[in-house]
Parts: structure tokens; C-alpha cells; sequence
């Protein structure tokens, strides 16, 4: 594909044309191998003017538009991620390193996305009720103008498509600020959009890192701010943003725990502990980043590291964002060790032939880590897993509250009356009962709590609705001879 190999290619996508910043660039390197694919300009607040007043503009006609009307060009856009899904697959493998396979899903979750977006017509009616004699109220739920989506690496296709098709659907104009590391896909998703008939300015690709997302903070003509990244930076986001008297909507980091009871299925439990762990080189924010033993789980430890054991990198396994994460992640796992954690399963200095230069790093299992280790209480955002061991659930559950996070928890156990415990008195967001990334799947929205989000909504789903509209209350009276009362 020639946007992903040709260097200095990406642009910024404004008022329906590609366009040159004249900012400085940044080079983008491919994880698989550690070259160089492209490069990206770090914007500049005047870059973002022009695609807000592009916005602006074109939220004049785009809002008029019946939502039914809107919903057509979403269809044609989902038709479009079908048609190219291999290419788009490939481009996600090539920017952010993870395997073709979790790219693939990817692609198919942006999908799914999309098709929910359609659905829209048939879940946003409008209320209408008599409330005194011949007076009518009603609601409507109407766009709130030109908003901005702010987002991260790890999923450089599907992530801009938790907000694209609901915020557009529902009468918006959208400023779209991908992750610098990964701009690649978020340019391809544009010139779908332009294909699919999206008029000019409706969508709009304005790429860079800090200095473009405090210009969005602050830029008064942008009425709402969804971001996506770590929690350091969503603080940073949802407090500048919020002084700016936008509503903002920012999710952020997370340390997942899973509870394994003595009682679990043993390979079920083994096979999704690993695979959430590991799967997209354990950079998801629904990875599994802490196992709870609760009791006698050893069986379940020894299987956890022989299916490990089984993932090559480069293969099962993709690569990590960077150089520097690779470094950052191996540091979690010597300090661990250093401190007196066992490593049962070691994926540092994991290389990949013909792919020296890439960034790897292979499953890791690490015993016998306290709640006090900087493993167990920072985010890693790599392919290990650490494990705590704990008396009872009661324990358990305790460790994982502890957690200044909240996006997941999950429970792996038999018994019904354990896992309505968890349930019931996880501080997270998703739940997982037997269920290793309990990601909610459309109509059900995601979205964490604690410092895993901030701000009310979901960022998906029906809640996803409430963030993107507000509503317009009337109220209507047209019979003057109608029983009057204290409202007529
Ligand atoms: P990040 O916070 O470094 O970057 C996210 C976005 O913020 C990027 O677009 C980046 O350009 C911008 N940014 C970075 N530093 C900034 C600063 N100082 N000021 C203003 N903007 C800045 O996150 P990342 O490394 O790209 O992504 C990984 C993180 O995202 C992990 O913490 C992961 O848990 C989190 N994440 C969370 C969810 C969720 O649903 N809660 C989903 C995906 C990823």
C-alpha cells in the first residue's frame, strides 16, 4: 500500500483534501522490524484552526440532514471496511506490530462498530408526551458541533471507530487526532469516509502529539473532547478541557486483574489467562496484567506456562510499540525479580530472525509478586503477567480494589456463588466471569471507572449517544380552546 511504505506521505486531511503541514516531522517506524515506514507532522495550532473552521462549515448542512439520511453514508463506509479489510488489516500489522490475525479483529470490531452507527435510526426516536391538556413536551436529541477524538497506539483502526460512526451519525463534525506513532490507518479511514460520500470538512485528520491536543483543549470552537491514552494524560485532557467548559469524555490506563479460584477449569482458564495476557503483545487495555491465585492453583500456573512457552514471537505473538517499551517492559520484569519474584516464564531478550531490528518480547510469568512490587501496581502495557497469591476470595478481592485503576476484572471459577462475589464487589467497569477480555460487544457499552475514566458515558454503545447529542426540550401548544390549566 503506498501511504504505509512511501516516506513523509502523511498529511492531514482537511475540508475533504490532503494537505501539507509545514510543522516539523516525526519519523514512523514499524514495530515488526524497526525501520522506518513514513513520517508524520507533529501540527500545529493553526493546522487545527483550518480544520475547525472546515468543521464549522460543514456542520451547517451535515446537522440538517435527517439522521436516516446521515445513517446511508455510514452504510456505504462499512460496506467500504469490507471491502478493503485485508489492506487495512495489513496497514495495523505494519504501524503498531500486532500480529495479522489480532489486526484482522481489529478491523472486524470497527465493523461491528459501524453496523451499530446504522442502527442508530431505529434506537434514537424522539419522546413525545401530553403533559396537560392539548400541551405537548417532547425531546430531541440534536449534535453538539464540531467534536474532537483523541487517540492512542495500541489499536490505530478500531479505537477512532469507537467514536467516527456515532459522532458523525448523530450530526457531528469531527476533528480526529490520531496517535503520532501510529497515523497510518486514521489517514486510510478518511479517504474511505471521502469515498463513501462524507461531505468535505464533516471529518477531518489533524495529526501531531502534545501541542495539537492542548490546542483542541483549548480551541473554543471544538464543543466536546473524547480521549483515549494513558491516565497521566487523560487527567491532563479531561482537567484542561473541562476549565475550557467542554464536555470531555477521557479514558485512561489500566491494571487488569483476573481471580483464579482453586476450582476453575484448568485448560479453559490456562488458555484465557495466556491469551489475554499476551494477545496484541499484552498493549490492550483489557489485557489480563495480574493473575490472583486464590488457594491451590498450581495446575493451573504449570499449564498457564507450558501454552506460554508454546508462543514464538514474531508468530503468535507481535511486537511491542517500541524500543523504549520493550526497555521499560523488561525493567518491570528484573526489578521484580531482583525484588524476589520468581520469573517462570522469561520473554526478555526475545529476538526474531530476519527481524533483528524489530521489538519483541516474549510471554512472561512472573510468581510470587506482593502487592507493593511496582509490577503489580503499575501499568506495564507488555506481555506479562504477574502473579499474587491469595488466601481467599475475600483477599482477592481486596488486592484488586487496591487498585487505583478500574476498566476489567474477571473471575475463573466453577461455582456461581464466587463469581457473583466478583460481580457484585469488583471496583471496575467490565466484568469478566469465565472471561479472560471481557470486552462488551455492541449494543453494550465500554468504559471503565476509577482512574481508568473520566467523565460520565460510555464511550461506545447506547451510552456513547447521551456524550454525542443534547437534548432540545418543547413545548407545544396549538388549540387555545383546550381545558387550560396551570402549564396552559
Ligand atoms: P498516551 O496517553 O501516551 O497517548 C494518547 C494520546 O495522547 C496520543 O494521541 C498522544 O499524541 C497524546 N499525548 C501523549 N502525551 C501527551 C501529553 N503530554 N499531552 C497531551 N497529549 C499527549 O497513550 P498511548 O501510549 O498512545 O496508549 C497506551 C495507553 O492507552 C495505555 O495506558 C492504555 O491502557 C491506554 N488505553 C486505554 C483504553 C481504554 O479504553 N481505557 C483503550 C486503549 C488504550
Amino acid at each position: 500500500m503506498d501511504i504505509a511504505t512511501t516516506p513523509n506521505a502523511v498529511q492531514n486531511f482537511i475540508n475533504g483534501r490532503f494537505k501539507t503541514s509545514t510543522a516539523e516531522k516525526l519519523d514512523v517506524i514499524s514495530p515488526l522490524t524497526g525501520s522506518t515506514i513514513s513520517a508524520v507532522p507533529l501540527s500545529t495550532a493553526t493546522d487545527l484552526d483550518e480544520a475547525v473552521k472546515a468543521a464549522k462549515n460543514a456542520f451547517k448542512t451535515w446537522s440538517a440532514l435527517t439522521l436516516k439520511e446521515r445513517t446511508q453514508y455510514l452504510f456505504r463506509y462499512r460496506n467500504l471496511l469490507i471491502r478493503d479489510r485485508d489492506a487495512l488489516t495489513e496497514l495495523v500489522h505494519l504501524e503498531n506490530g500486532k500480529t495479522l490475525d489480532e489486526a484482522r479483529a481489529e478491523v472486524d470490531k470497527s465493523i461491528e462498530l459501524c453496523e451499530f452507527a446504522c442502527s442508530m435510526p431505529q434506537m434514537v426516536s424522539y419522546e413525545v408526551q401530553e403533559v396537560s391538556k392539548g400541551v405537548e413536551c417532547r425531546i430531541e436529541r440534536k449534535p453538539i458541533g464540531v467534536v474532537a477524538s483523541i487517540t492512542p497506539f495500541n489499536f490505530p483502526n478500531m479505537v477512532p471507530n469507537w467514536t467516527i460512526p456515532n459522532a458523525l451519525v448523530l450530526g457531528n463534525c469531527m476533528i480526529l487526532k490520531p496517535s503520532e506513532i501510529v497515523p497510518l490507518s486514521a489517514i486510510r479511514l478518511a479517504e474511505l469516509l471521502k469515498e463513501a460520500g462524507v461531505p468535505d470538512g464533516v471529518f477531518n485528520v489533524v495529526n501531531g502529539g502534545r501541542e495539537i491536543v492542548e490546542a483542541i483543549c483549548d480551541h473554543p470552537d471544538i464543543q466536546a473532547v473524547s480521549f483515549v491514552g494513558s491516565t497521566k494524560v487523560a487527567k491532563i485532557v479531561y482537567q484542561r478541557a473541562t476549565a475550557n467548559l467542554k464536555r470531555c469524555l477521557a479514558l485512561g490506563g489500566a491494571k487488569n486483574h483476573l481471580i483464579v479460584m482453586p476450582d476453575a477449569q484448568l485448560e479453559m482458564t490456562a488458555s484465557n489467562v495466556v491469551a489475554s495476557m499476551s494477545g496484541c503483545a499484552g498493549q490492550r487495555c483489557m489485557a489480563a496484567a495480574v493473575m490472583i491465585g486464590v488457594d491451590r492453583v498450581q495446575p493451573i500456573i504449570d499449564r498457564m506456562c507450558e501454552v506460554a512457552r508454546a508462543i514464538r514471537p514474531g508468530h503468535e505473538l507481535g511486537a511491542v510499540i517500541s524500543a523504549e517499551a520493550k526497555k521499560r517492559i523488561e525493567a518491570y520484569i528484573t526489578e521484580a525479580e531482583q525484588a524476589g519474584a520468581k520469573v517462570l516464564v522469561d520473554g526478555r531478550n526475545a529476538t526474531v530472525p530476519d527481524k533483528e531490528g524489530g521489538f519483541y518480547v516474549g510471554p512472561t510469568i512472573v510468581d510470587y509478586v506482593t502487592p507493593d512490587m511496582r509490577i503489580a501496581q503499575e501499568e506495564v502495557f507488555g506481555p506479562v503477567i504477574s502473579i499474587i497469591r491469595a488466601k481467599n476470595l475475600d483477599e482477592a478481592i481486596a488486592i484488586e480494589n487496591a487498585s487505583p485503576y478500574g476498566n476489567a476484572a474477571s473471575v475463573f471459577t466453577e461455582n456461581g456463588g464466587f463469581a457473583k462475589e466478583v460481580m457484585e464487589r469488583a471496583s471496575a467497569g467490565m466484568i469478566g466471569v469465565n472471561i479472560g477480555v471481557p470486552v462488551p460487544r455492541e449494543p453494550f457499552p465500554f468504559g471503565g471507572w476509577n482512574d481508568s475514566k473520566f467523565g460520565v458515558c460510555d464511550i461506545t454503545g447506547k451510552s456513547s449517544i447521551e456524550f454525542w447529542t443534547q437534548n432540545k426540550k418543547t413545548s407545544v401548544k396549538w388549540n387555545p380552546e383546550a381545558h387550560t390549566n396551570w402549564m396552559s
